[in-house]
């Protein structure tokens, strides 16, 4: 099975970038990484250099994922700038050519369908410790501006968090050729009401009876039957 390697950036002493209402870089990354850690766990081996809040070195993450030995290394971010007005995703990686930069354009392109933030592009830097020094394939998400009050305020949340995460499995999923499982469906309502029970339609409720009534006259001229009940 395929070997993939989860970094949620900073941690511990280490806060990351501080959005404008304190939301700390690196809770936002610790809760996509372990969201991403289990939506990737049907299709691939999955390890995180850190699943607390925790300071892990940028040489310790490294070794981790080199010791692990795997096939891709997923570094998890949020981007900061001084202009607040600045947002958007993009995703780096080490250079142009191979599986690194594959996984990053994959990634990339479910980020910016995912957040609908602005697409900044897939970027290379040699010189990010992450990317220079694991062995596997790396990439480095950057999942919107922390500085940015609107992205900001979507980064605290559980459900774009997990949208985020589900971006990048499925980025992920595409570079392997695999599927991601369908989320089960919600289970269907029972059709048959339990013995003694009925379904009933309501149309309105009323303080005024006369409100009722003229409900009940609309009603009737519809071609319905109707009544009036006091609960
Ligand atoms: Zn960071």
């Amino acid at each position: 099975m395929t070997k993939i390697c989860i970094d949620p950036g900073h941690g511990g002493a280490d806060p990351g970038a501080i959005g404008p209402t304190g939301l700390k870089e690196k809770d936002v990354n610790l809760a996509v990484g372990l969201k991403l850690a289990e939506l990737l766990k049907p299709i691939a081996e999955v390890k995180l250099t850190r699943t607390k809040d925790i300071a892990v070195s940028l040489k310790d993450r490294a070794a981790i994922a080199n010791s692990f030995g795997c096939d891709y290394f997923i570094s998890v971010h949020t981007n900061s700038f001084t202009d607040r007005k600045v947002g958007g995703v993009e995703t780096w990686a080490y250079a142009p050519g191979g599986n690194g930069e594959k996984l990053a354009k994959e990634v990339q392109a479910e980020l910016v369908k995912a957040t609908g933030f602005a697409n900044r592009g897939v970027k290379f830097n040699t010189s990010f410790a992450v990317l220079r020094d694991t062995k596997a394939p790396a990439i480095i998400t950057e999942n919107g501006f922390i500085s940015n009050p609107d992205e900001e305020k979507l980064l605290k949340t559980d459900a774009f968090r997990e949208k985020i995460a589900k971006a990048i499995a499925q980025g992920v999923a595409k570079q392997l050729g695999k599927k991601l499982p369908e989320p089960k469906p919600a289970q269907a309502p029972a059709q048959t009401a339990p013995a003694g029970k009925l379904y009933k339609v309501q149309v309105g409720a009323y303080k005024e009876r006369k409100n009722a009534e003229a409900m009940l006259a609309k009603l009737k001229k519809a071609g319905f039957d109707g009544f009036i009940k006091l609960e």
